[in-house]
């Protein structure tokens, strides 16, 4: 904006090179910048890392009057806003962590016309106050950063986004463009119509990133193969994530006793400490950051070397959001995910146990399904991960586990009715374990008590070895053949669809597990 009021006319690309001293825009970044300046409206699909921020505050800083940007996280706003003072750039945030002064600042500066960026939360840029305050200043344009927050389809939902479809009737004529790094085809419509951008330009650009290495494997001795994992690494920085701030505790603490230099990072933390340990994470080269997904939104750390997950993700949205905080710079960079039954079944009993309404919990069960599918798959991950997005990749991206090391599949169908049939056989009353004794034809106090040693199933799985039926079990829980009932202490049921398997009219192909000899995607490469 001040560029706008000095010269006249600012040109783009002047300004790249001059406020940020780049010598030429990425990928799309002109597109987009050129349509908004022309007081176009954006929706911006690009993938973490390709420079989102430069496509908002480049066009304000070109057209005349202050750029609104509605931030849903308060720090985010904070870490904007100093980057961009540093660059000279007229930048403030209005937010509830300014002091009465602070804010009487920004108010006056910006009555004044002397801020070329303002950062708002979503709830301020709805409301009747804000629009007074704004009535007599120019406004350049909104930017709706993180704009996936209005989807319910999107990880991240917040209510409070519903309402930013205010600003296109009460601000007629100002340009909006909303931005996010989730694309899946969902959240995409939602953005559209909920903000209401059906007149919108929306830009897109491939989600795949190719330095990425996708690796993920079954579980078995976690902290055992973690280490292994994070041994590939020499001062390197990377982030290990945990579902629960304990595991995220104990884990650091058992890192560091292994000479790995670990920190935790969780909202149940002190503040100063959570911090403190950013900042290292931050500034450091040679630190394993241990963290709950309360980290990483907003963290520009372009050398994260590695993302490694001891804990299933809930959805695919979430599993590439978070591993894309690796490699930002563009160099190779390794993602690692252990996965076993425990994770099918803790993610399945987190949903059924939320506040969320049925609809919203049917879409969670869905997402979840679509993450076990690439969990499961013998595919390409790559391939599988980017049609999750809609976007078609040809697979054998010679850049994944199973591209490198391709998966073995065995036709399991005998095997599937088997099991189905020892869960059925026992009144569907029995976990996993105890299913696996009587398949195996292990006499033990409990299968005795049951009467479960006379029955036929009795030892019918003795052919395959116990760790072979713990893989069958697995699969057949990710693909909802069978569901585990938190009610009654784990037990296995069967799923309608079951009965196509007992039927043969559908084969099971499983996927064989690989021994955990921990030989890694890149070891074999190189
Ligand atoms: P996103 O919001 O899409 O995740 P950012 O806007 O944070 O990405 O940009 C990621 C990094 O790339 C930042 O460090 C940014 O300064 C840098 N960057 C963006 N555009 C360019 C460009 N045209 N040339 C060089 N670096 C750029
Ligand atoms: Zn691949």
């Amino acid at each position: 904006a001040r560029l706008f009021e000095t010269d006249g006319v600012a040109n783009p690309l002047d300004v790249l090179k001059r406020v940020y001293g780049y010598s030429a825009f990425r990928g799309q970044q002109q597109a987009v910048v050129d349509h908004v300046v022309a007081g176009g409206d954006a929706v911006v699909l690009f993938p973490t890392g390709a420079g989102k921020s430069l496509c908002f505050q480049i066009p304000a800083l070109c057209r005349k009057g202050v750029g609104i940007v509605v931030s849903p996280l308060i720090a985010l706003m904070r870490d904007q806003v100093e980057a961009l003072k540093q660059l000279g750039v007229r930048a403030a945030a209005l937010n509830s962590s300014l002091t009465r002064e602070e804010a009487i600042a920004v108010r006056r500066a910006l009555s004044r016309d002397e801020l070329d960026l303002l950062y708002v939360t979503p709830e301020r840029a709805v409301t009747d106050g804000f629009a007074e305050m704004v009535a007599d200043t120019d406004i350049a344009l909104f930017a709706i950063d993180e704009a996936h927050c209005v989807s319910q389809w999107g990880h991240d939902f917040r209510p409070e986004y519903r309402d930013l479809d205010r600003l296109a009737s009460r601000f007629p004529g100002v340009p909006r463009i909303a931005l996010t790094a989730t694309a899946d085809p969902h959240t995409r419509d939602d953005i559209v119509e909920r903000l209401a951008l059906m007149g919108a330009r929306v830009f897109t650009s491939s989600f795949d990133r190719p330095n990425i290495a996708y690796e993920i494997v079954e579980r078995d001795q976690p902290r055992q193969q973690l280490l292994r994992f994070l041994s590939r690494f020499k001062d390197a920085s990377g982030i290990v994530y945990c579902l629960s701030r304990a595991k995220v505790e104990d884990t650091a603490e058992w890192l560091n006793s292994q000479g790995i230099r670990a920190l935790p990072y969780h909202a149940g933390m002190d503040r100063a400490l959570r911090d403190a340990h950013q900042d290292a994470f931050l500034k450091e080269e040679n630190l394993c950051l241990v963290a709950t997904v309360a980290f990483g939104m907003g963290i520009d750390k372009p050398d994260v070397r590695y993302v490694a997950h001891l804990d299933l993700p809930g959805s695919v949205e979430a599993y590439y959001q978070e591993t894309g905080r690796a490699g930002r710079d563009g160099l190779p960079s390794d993602v690692w995910m252990a996965y076993g039954m425990a994770d099918v079944i803790q993610r399945r009993r987190m949903i059924d146990e939320g506040s969320a309404p049925e609809e919203v919990k049917r879409i969670e069960r869905a997402k979840l399904n679509t993450l076990l599918a690439i969990c499961e798959t013998a595919g390409c991950r790559r391939q599988a991960i980017l049609a999750h997005f809609g976007e078609a990749h040809p697979g054998g991206c010679g850049n994944c586990d199973t591209c490198l090391k391709p998966v073995e599949t065995w036709d399991g169908t005998e095997a599937a009715i088997k099991a189905l049939a020892a869960v059925y056989r026992t009144g569907e009353r029995f976990g996993a374990g105890h299913v696996i004794d009587v398949l195996m034809g292990t006499v033990n106090e409990k299968t005795e008590r049951f009467g479960h040693v006379d029955m036929p199933v009795f030892g019918a799985g003795k052919d395959l070895p116990a760790r072979t039926w713990q893989s069958v079990f697995r699969q057949l829980l990710a693909a909802g053949l069978i569901t585990v009932d938190h009610t009654a202490f784990g037990a296995l049921r069967l799923e309608p669809e079951a009965r196509s398997v007992f039927r043969r009219e559908r084969q099971m192909l499983f996927r064989k597990d690989r021994p955990s000899s921990g030989k890694a995607a890149r070891g074999q490469k190189s």
